[in-house]
């Protein structure tokens, strides 16, 4: 439990429930910050809670049905504590605003992902209340602070990773995707507040930041590009790892893949959407490369870093997806090799031009498919973790592991490692030699403790 930084008679107690990306993650974040000045404090427990939050995600239906279904188990909650106030923010708020008081009468206020900053006033007019739909959006600027610098000035460690949003919206408009109505336009964050966040949490301790944007690497401000800010960033004394999520390949290009060889703190890890393998569900989805600029986009990451570790997303059964074109999708997996796939099914997000295509499979076809897709890529990540088996990795501990006496920690390409030893704690900068290869994580014993960070 995080302790209020206030201290006045009326401290209450907020449990926020996050669903869907880092994103939301990181707003939930912010949410306990602007929270913390209005005297709450964080609770594990909705039962102990006197404000509970959902922080939604609508990417996938089955996403949207689990708020539903939470907002169920609250409205029993509520009749036994009706002093109880309950709130909707994020994607599914800002898209179904209205609608979610009509259903669901336990809800006090719903705020959409522009507004999160606005929960003070929300909360007053509640207590008055009144009930509150805030899901106005702010002005349609392309640089603007959406953190406001009071949102990261607390003393609070983050911890030894950080998330840090440098953009939030999205101009791409992808067929499936809801982003573009949920978050709106693309904005870039003002690189002096970023920097000025980013340094604020290495003050207190962070030693790796990932930079998170819908398209993070369109990233503009105040004549600032996203290899600029890395530049930029890179400079941070005791950072000592970047990452960022999530990319388009249409914005990766050569000065980007240059940075990943001149920033130290720049880890050889590379998440890259592809989505398919065909040219033509590619068109459908409205991405804007083929799978030539593609596999283009690949050899410019890997001519440089041939270890770089390289992660994608992939949707099967998008509507008129053959089983030739599936078949491209299987062919590129094979051929790149990717070292991690988010796979999903394709999933009807209204609103969206994808949902308007003809030719809508059978839920059974999209689960033959991707069942076929995962068994393929199981297999490739055993044997990629296996060739790691004898390999000399920087490892960040992170933390203790569940299994006695051991710690886990991360490569620079993100692999996930435990050690079972435990003379290193959370922080620490380890030279490791990797001994075992498991099916999601690798194991290792430590040469020596490079670093001491924490
Ligand atoms: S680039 Fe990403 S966030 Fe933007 S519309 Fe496409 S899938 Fe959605």
């Amino acid at each position: 439990m995080e302790e209020a930084s206030q201290n006045t008679e009326t401290v209450k107690k907020v449990f926020i429930q996050t669903y869907g990306c880092q994103m939301n993650e990181y707003d939930t974040e912010k949410m306990f910050e602007v929270l913390k000045h209005q005297n709450y404090f964080q609770t594990d427990s909705r039962e102990d809670a006197d404000l509970i939050i959902l922080n939604t995600c609508s990417i996938r239906e089955k996403a949207e049905n689990k708020v539903y279904s939470e907002l169920g188990r609250l409205r029993k909650l509520k009749s036994v504590k009706p002093e109880l106030k309950i709130g909707v923010g994020g994607c599914v708020a800002q898209q179904e605003g209205k609608a979610i008081l009509r259903r669901e009468a336990s809800v006090d206020f719903v705020f959409g992902t522009d507004n999160l900053f606005e929960l003070p006033e929300m909360l007053k007019k509640v207590s008055r209340g009144q009930e509150i739909i805030q899901t106005k959006r702010h002005a349609r600027q392309k640089v603007r602070n959406f953190i406001p610098e009071y949102a990261f000035q607390q003393t609070q460690h983050h911890g030894i990773k950080a998330h840090l949003a440098i953009t939030k919206g999205c101009n791409n408009h992808c067929s499936f995707c809801v982003v573009p109505f949920t978050r709106g336009i693309e904005v870039s964050r003002e690189p002096e507040n970023i920097l000025a966040e980013a340094q604020r949490l290495t003050s207190a301790g962070t030693r790796e930041i990932c930079l998170l944007g819908q398209n993070v690497n369109s990233y503009k401000a105040n004549g600032v590009d996203f290899v600029e800010l890395l530049h930029r960033l890179d400079e941070l004394e005791n950072l000592q790892r970047l990452r960022f999520i999530s990319p388009h390949p249409k914005d990766f290009h050569e000065e980007l893949a240059d940075a990943f060889v001149t920033l130290p703190s720049l880890c050889e890890q590379m998440h890259l959407p592809l989505q398919s393998g065909s040219d033509r569900i590619l068109r459908r989805m409205r991405r804007w490369y083929t799978m030539e600029t593609f596999y283009e986009k690949v050899a410019m990451l890997r001519d440089r870093l041939p270890e770089a570790t390289l992660s994608t997303d992939l949707i099967v059964g998008f509507p008129g997806e053959t089983e030739e074109e599936f078949e491209m999708t299987m062919e590129a997996v094979r051929t790149i090799r990717f070292d991690l796939i988010y796979s999903f099914k394709y999933s009807t997000r209204p609103g969206t031009r994808a949902a308007e295509y003809p030719e809508h499979l059978a839920e059974d076809v999209k689960s033959k498919r991707l069942q076929i897709l995962l068994e393929t890529q199981g297999k490739i990540v055993q044997e990629k973790n296996e060739a790691l088996v004898g390999s000399i990795q920087e490892v960040l501990v992170q933390g203790k592991h569940y299994r006695k006496n051991s710690i886990t920690g991360r490569t620079r390409g993100n692999h996930s490692v435990h050690i079972n030893d435990s003379c290193a704690i959370a922080g620490d900068l380890l030279s490791v030699r990797i001994t075992g290869a498991l099916h999601n994580s690798l194991e290792a014993e430590i040469i020596s403790k490079s670093t001491v960070l924490s």
